[in-house]
């Protein structure tokens, strides 16, 4: 049997090593969950809420000791390790509330002994491959309305967030969701790819364009629902009326929080001329405040990079810049010691020929670049391939309305950022996917909609 070896970022050491599975066992897996998935829709709603409630209780319980193991593999710091599960629990909230009205079955007509209904299936069984930087969050976001909505789920949590997707399950079925209903794999792409050969009526992905490509391809012929939650290249605009401050602190902590590793993080930032210096300053003294160290530090804002291969994709986009003219203001280069350390890295002078302004960059490095205007603003903003959120900061809801309206992207955000809520749908615009998740509309996303034609005789 193949071994999955998982790796502190922070220092390099190996953590353990866990069985992987294989394409035998992947099959076997789904062929579980596949037998399972009648009986489990059969239940009640209740009964399913009842699962969700007792799993949010373990979540509660154990809290600490899961932000630890998630800290440990991820290089997460530790405080927003607890700012995730704390964060899920208003999710799982969400979720129990809204379930019974958005699955209730729906009569949209009825005349003259002619009933019209609208009822919501479960897909069936759904497969989730998800990501590393958030993974209790995106994890969730799938399994939980999934379950609650009577799938089976066979889930392969990121290869780098392991241990994390180990504690999800467990806590799931000691919460009373049955071994089959919620089944986990442990591996890395190979073992991904393995699951989207069998046979399962949804694909839930979250990841990099790269591989939702590849699974789109994969998945295809197949004609199963499909919902890709991709990446992002996420633009605000500082307008000249900004309350620069306010303005600098914020974004500073939007493209910084986890280490720059959030899908929505800020990406790119474009500030109105007559406010850029006072901005550009403003927004490095920000970041030279935050603290570089090991992740489980209570006071550690930089945490490590999980991934080491993208210190070689931030090194690259810190030599384009440069090559290309931009001005360095902080950082710039890998941090020292063991395990997977960069910088928090600034820039100005920055263009679009840059990959920095173009290209994610999923760590702690920023370009921002000066603008004659807002029409300036939003054609540089709309100028990518991505569209997951955008943001303004200015106190002119109608200037900040007008932009906002002409910005391609799923999530857009006036005064704030780097901001999900379970009450709002999350979903991409181009390369930062299709589907959606979170809302009532992200629980709808896991049922089928069954047209009932219903005469009396
Ligand atoms: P990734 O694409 O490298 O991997 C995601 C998952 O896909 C992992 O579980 C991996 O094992 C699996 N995988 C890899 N190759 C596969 C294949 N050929 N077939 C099937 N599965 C395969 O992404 P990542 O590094 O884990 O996550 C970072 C990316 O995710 C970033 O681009 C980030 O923006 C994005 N992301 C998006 C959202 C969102 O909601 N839009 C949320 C979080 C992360």
């Amino acid at each position: 049997m193949s071994q999955l070896a998982i790796y502190n970022p922070a220092n390099g050491h190996l953590i353990t090593t866990l069985p992987a599975d294989d394409v035998v066992s992947v099959e076997a897996k789904v062929a579980l969950a596949r037998h399972a998935q009648p009986a489990w829709a059969a239940t009640s709603l209740a009964e399913r809420k009842a699962c969700i409630s007792a799993f949010r209780a373990g979540v509660v319980h154990d809290l600490e000791s899961l932000a630890f193991i998630m800290t440990r593999e991820t290089g997460k710091p530790i405080q927003m390790s607890r700012n995730e599960l704390n964060g899920l629990l208003g999710r799982i909230d969400f979720f129990l509330a809204e379930a019974d009205a958005t699955l209730a079955t729906q009569t949209v007509f009825a005349e003259g002994g002619m009933t019209e209904q609208i009822q919501h299936t479960p897909l069936g069984v759904v497969a989730n491959i998800s990501a590393w930087n958030y993974p209790w969050f995106v994890g969730c976001n799938v399994i939980l309305p999934a379950l609650l909505t009577g799938n089976t789920v066979v889930y392969k949590p990121s290869e780098y967030a392991t241990l994390t997707g180990l504690e999800i399950t467990r806590l799931l079925h000691k919460a009373g969701v049955p071994e089959n209903v919620m089944i986990c794999l442990v591996g890395a792409g190979a073992v991904g790819a393995a699951l989207l050969e069998q046979k399962v009526d949804g694909v839930f992905f979250t990841g990099s364009y790269a591989t939702g490509a590849r699974i789109a391809q994969a998945v295809g012929t197949k004609l199963v629902k499909l919902q890709l939650e991709l990446g992002g290249k996420d633009p605000t605009y500082v307008c000249d009326d900004a309350n620069v401050q306010v303005a600098a602190e914020s974004l500073a902590d939007g493209a910084m929080y986890n280490t720059g590793q959030s899908c929505c993080s800020v990406e790119r930032v474009y500030v109105h001329e007559k406010v850029y210096d006072q901005f550009v300053q403003a927004f490095v003294a920000t970041v030279k405040t935050f603290k570089t160290g090991d992740p489980v530090a209570e006071d550690t804002y930089i945490g490590a990079l999980t991934r080491a291969p993208q210190l070689e994709v931030l090194e690259a986009q810190v030599a384009d810049a440069q090559a290309k003219g931009a001005t360095l203001l902080t950082g710039g280069a890998r941090g020292t010691g063991e395990g997977n350390w960069f910088q928090p890295t600034v820039f100005s002078n920055v263009n679009h020929s840059m990959e920095l302004m173009r290209e994610e960059s999923f760590g702690p490095i920023i370009g921002i670049q000066k603008v004659g205007s807002d029409a300036e603003a939003v054609k540089l903003m709309n100028d990518t391939r991505y569209g997951l959120t955008a943001g303004v900061f200015t106190p002119n809801e109608a200037r900040a309305k007008a932009v906002l309206e002409q910005v391609h992207a799923g999530t857009v955000y006036w005064n704030c950022c780097d901001r999900v809520s379970p009450r709002l749908p999350w979903s991409g615009h181009g390369d930062s996917g299709v589907g959606l998740t979170l809302s009532t509309y992200g629980i709808q996303t896991f049922t089928r909609p069954k047209a009932w034609h219903l005469r009396k005789a």
